[in-house]
């Protein structure tokens, strides 16, 4: 833990999360089919590679390689038995390599699988998993949690509540919206005033958007969002449109640029927090990291 806590940062200018840690891990090697966790424990320089690179490019937190580390999402690749292994292991190496007076964020994302009616999963079976999870992280020099990339409310909610059981730290939401005729909906037809009542209702101190949507589209949505609440918001917008190139690789050709030139867009949206999402690199934060300097 660092003395000052990432509310008191919150509280003098906006902050700086990292970017993509999928594509990051693909560019060294990360084969397809291959749990991206596991490489905590295989190839652990690769992470604090990664995780050094957007430190030294500006950010003030980054997070932690567990996106899918809860114990239903890694049963899909038989490792579920190694759920609290894999994330202390993602704590302590951020943490080895964390500056002083900067942020680790404990990294939670989706299970990748559906509540009842329309999947098979109890809220209690998500809640379990997320409590785990969280327990596992929280073990280490873990700051807040971030729950990110979330396209089911219910499952978000899932994922406050068990964490909440599984540790004190602050926890903090992210969900991914899709732009329609009829406005942002997640996934299974969340609208943005639907999420932020219900993160109000159950005390999220620090909620915002990410994924899926390009750094213009998602000036938009926090936009939106800005007018429902007062609380410090979070943008992660991708590196432009996903692109299938040649051997089916999905790629993001958006320059760091104009990501970058967004930057203070969102700020102006209402953004407190700015990273990004897939396809976003320690470039595309080093120049997000001077656009802010300038907002
Ligand atoms: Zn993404």
């Amino acid at each position: 833990m660092t003395s000052a806590s990432i509310f008191d940062l919150l509280a003098t200018r906006p902050v700086l999360f990292d970017g993509a840690m999928g594509t990051e891990l693909m560019k060294r090697g990360l084969p397809q089919g291959v749990c991206p966790e596991e490489w905590n424990v295989d190839r652990p320089n690769v992470l604090k590679d990664i995780h050094r690179s957007y430190y030294e490019a500006g950010s003030d937190s980054v997070s932690t390689n567990s996106f899918g580390a809860n114990r239903i999402k890694l049963a899909s690749h038989g490792l579920e038995d190694r759920f609290y292994e894999l994330n202390r292991a993602a704590a302590e190496l951020a943490g080895e390599v964390r500056p002083a007076g900067r942020f680790v964020a404990g990294d939670i994302g989706p299970t990748g699988k559906f509540l009842k009616p329309q999947g098979e999963y109890e809220e209690a079976e998500f809640e379990a998993a997320f409590a785990d999870q969280a327990e596992a992280l929280g073990s280490g020099p873990v700051d807040f949690f971030l729950v990110e990339t979330m396209f089911d409310l219910r499952e978000a909610l899932c994922a406050v509540r068990g964490i909440r059981r599984g540790s004190d730290l602050p926890v903090f939401v992210s969900m991914t919206f899709n732009r329609n005729p009829r406005g942002f909906f997640t996934l299974m037809g969340d609208s943005i005033s639907r999420c932020v009542e219900a993160f109000e209702a159950i005390g999220v101190p620090v909620i915002g958007t990410n994924c899926t949507l390009t750094s213009s589209d998602l000036a938009d949505c926090i936009r939106e969002m800005r007018a429902l609440t007062s609380k410090p918001l979070i943008a992660q917008p991708n590196a432009g449109k996903p692109e299938v190139s040649s051997g089916d690789v999905v790629v993001y050709s958006q320059p760091a640029e104009d990501f970058a030139r967004d930057v203070p867009k969102l700020v102006a949206s209402g953004a407190r927090i700015v990273g990004g999402c897939c396809g976003t690199e320690p470039e595309f934060i080093r120049q997000a990291a001077a656009a802010l300097k300038t907002a």
